[in-house]
């Protein structure tokens, strides 16, 4: 079948609203992507932080294999040994004491409102449900989490949205000191902004929200599902900051692909989700867990934070370089391989560029190149992924 009768029907028979690159991917390994015409790319999205491991890394295949000729669907009404180890695995490696699974990171955060307006209610007053966000937020699309989000062009032509949330700008304590009164039930932030331009708060951020809820009594929900995993350098972005979540939601790298929601929580908050108060048909299957397990497993035992803040150093030097030789960088950050580039014009004829040259990177908002390779990339490819950038904006400049 060739690419341009693909890409006709693509343009009949999909629902408009994603903006594609038009190409048709349909093969990866490791870094790597190819596409329908045989053109070789270096895959610095990773998906959208997903691929962490790289695409069909071995023993995320072996997994995916092994739970398919095993046992790939069994409902909540029944325990299975992958979900419970997964579980474990995550609680043994993290602040949390519980983990609740779904499917999506949307889907994530909508268990954690959910459970924050429910612990608020019971353990403080019926009229404690109310959420502080932050502007410039993404916490996805659902009606709850794209009311979390704090971006209007996400809102647009989908109101009423749904009651009960506040925004207030990122990074900004006293704003958030002023927001919260006796109805808040919780603040749910990004430890780095992710598709809001890539934007890391001051190192006094977090634990200064955490003190406010402490003070407050309402709940600290982290959504960690672009920056959890080892994206970061560390294997939670919290970690950076001393601090710990009462919530934390977790999905894109998880399961290296295979769609998985988490959100985990300490003992006495989760105690709040009694039976029956929540659920998902697919959360958790043996298929999914098993995956995110030999992900996880895989994380854990090979270093893959360390690896991450290493080549996070390489790529992030590489482009203060590039910077400094008039390319039109505003601002390099970030933190380990999650990267924005702040241009002083807009991105997409370089994200276009790049790709044309073999390479593919995300975007963040409208002048922020965004990075997100696996975070098993090497030397080698990061060296490659910066001369393509930097040719890429010499010659869009
Ligand atoms: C991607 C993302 C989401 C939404 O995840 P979906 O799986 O697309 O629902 C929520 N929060 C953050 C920080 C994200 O990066």
């Amino acid at each position: 079948m060739d690419t341009r009768e693909l890409l006709e029907w693509a343009a009949k028979y999909h629902t408009p609203n994603y903006a594609r690159a038009p190409i048709c991917l349909v093969r990866g390994d490791g870094a790597r992507v190819w596409d329908s015409d045989g053109k070789e790319y270096l895959d610095f999205g990773a998906g959208i932080a997903v691929a962490s491991l790289g695409h069909c890394h071995p023993r995320v295949t072996g997994a995916i294999r092994e739970a398919a000729a095993t046992l790939l669907h069994v409902s909540n009404l029944y325990h299975t040994a992958p979900q419970i180890h997964l579980a474990k695995l995550l609680c043994e490696h993290s602040f949390a004491d519980r983990a609740f699974f779904c499917n999506s990171g949307a889907e994530a955060n909508e268990a954690a409102l959910k459970l924050a307006r429910k612990y608020a209610k019971e353990r403080h007053a019926s009229d404690r449900y109310e959420v502080i966000a932050t502007h410039n937020s993404f916490h996805g699309r659902t009606f709850a989490t794209v009311t979390a989000t704090g971006q209007e062009k996400y809102h647009h032509g989908f109101e009423p949205l749904v009651p009960g949330f506040k925004h207030v700008p990122y990074n900004d304590l006293r704003a958030m000191e002023r927001a919260l009164d006796n109805r808040t039930a919780a603040i749910l932030v990004e430890p780095i902004q992710g598709e809001g331009g890539v934007h890391v708060p001051d190192d006094d951020y977090l634990p200064g929200l955490r003190k406010l809820c402490d003070e407050s009594g309402a709940l600290l929900i982290l959504d960690e599902i672009q920056t959890g995993v080892a994206r970061t350098g560390t294997l939670w972005a919290y970690e950076h900051s001393g601090i710990e979540p009462d919530i934390m939601t977790l999905a894109k790298a998880l399961a290296n692909g295979v769609p998985i929601g988490a959100m985990l929580a300490r003992e006495e908050v989760a105690r709040a989700l009694g039976p029956g108060t929540h659920g998902s048909t697919f959360g958790g299957t043996p298929f999914v867990t098993s995956v995110a397990l030999a992900t996880l497993q895989t994380v854990i035992e090979e270093k893959i934070p360390e690896r991450a803040a290493k080549m996070g150093r390489r790529l992030v030097g590489g482009l203060r370089e590039l910077a400094r030789g008039g390319t039109g960088i505003r601002e390099v950050r970030g933190r380990g391989l999650l990267i924005g580039v702040e241009l002083d014009r807009p991105v997409s004829p370089i994200v276009d560029a790049c790709r044309g040259a073999g390479l593919l990177v995300l975007s963040a908002g409208e002048k922020v190149l965004r990075l997100a390779p696996p975070l098993i990339v090497e030397e080698s490819h990061c060296d490659r992924a910066l001369e393509i950038i930097g040719a890429a904006l010499r010659s869009k400049a």
